[in-house]
């Protein structure tokens, strides 16, 4: 069932995507001044990527995703945050990795986590998303990604499958997905890598230095702080949390979000 409507959904986006491709370039004036995107290794076969994008008034915004290499290839947790600059980080996973990801899963509808879809299926990659992300990104300009999965696994984490297309079945990339409830967004879902104890947290996660809950345009103020505890719960062995806007930190990360939650609350 979920097959057949992702790969139903690969000839309908292959069939769009002829009409009218988001553009999502840099101007030459980003291009010179912005931060290179950037590799950080942090444990074995996993790397937390960096990319950033000017934002008035507080100049280069850094967002960050996951990459891991595991028994079944290497897997992308989110793209930069446009098509330029997620071709490049491709080339650095190549670079340091040997191969290219085979697929990707992003985390919610927003241009920090999927403004380089273009990108991705331009390298022939595979890309997956929660439905509701697919939908939200339509009204952001935002490329939704070809294949989905709902929410039928309710209070529970599921393994982040792909299609062997060749084979016709899935295999599961070493990931698990989680879909905690609405938070920074409606559709905001967190990725475990067990064999790391490594929580990717997005932007439902707020780094440890942040003083409030960041964008909060589309978010749901009332839940975050329950989405956050569903995380915490779901996966009580996590150790290290990454959060789409800062540093990694620990367990104290979920506390700290909570806390700006309860106060964006009262
Ligand atoms: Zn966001």
């Amino acid at each position: 069932m979920l097959k057949t409507s992702g790969l139903l959904l690969i000839a309908a986006v292959a069939l769009i995507s002829c009409a009218a491709i988001p553009s999502n370039r840099l101007n030459i004036a980003d291009e010179k001044t912005l931060p290179k995107p950037a590799l950080e290794i942090i444990a074995d076969g996993v790397w937390i990527h960096k990319s950033y994008k000017n934002i008035e008034p507080w100049g280069p915004i850094l967002s960050q995703g996951l990459v891991v290499k595991t028994d079944a290839g290497v897997f992308l947790v989110d793209t930069a945050w446009n098509d330029d600059h997620t071709e490049k980080l491709l080339a650095l996973i190549k670079a340091e990795t040997g191969e290219l990801p085979g697929a990707a899963i992003v985390t919610h509808a927003h241009q920090d986590k999927m403004g380089g879809m273009q990108a991705l299926h331009d390298a022939g990659m595979q890309t997956w998303a929660y439905e509701p992300t697919n939908k939200d990104a339509v009204g952001r300009n935002l490329v939704p990604a070809q294949g989905w999965f709902l929410n039928t696994f309710a209070g529970g984490s599921s393994d982040f499958k792909i299609d062997d297309v060749a084979r016709g079945e899935h295999i599961k990339t070493g990931l698990i997905k989680f879909i905690p409830g609405p938070g920074h967004t409606r559709d905001n879902i967190v990725v475990y890598y067990e064999p790391a104890k490594i929580l990717f947290g997005g932007c439902l996660i707020r780094p440890g230095g942040s003083s409030n809950l960041g964008n909060t345009a589309d978010a749901d103020i009332a839940n975050w702080a329950n989405a956050v505890r569903n995380v915490a719960d779901e996966f009580p062995d996590a150790e290290i949390i990454i959060p789409s806007h800062g540093p990694m930190g620990g367990r104290e990360l979920y506390d700290h979000t909570i806390a700006l939650a309860d106060a964006a609350n009262e």
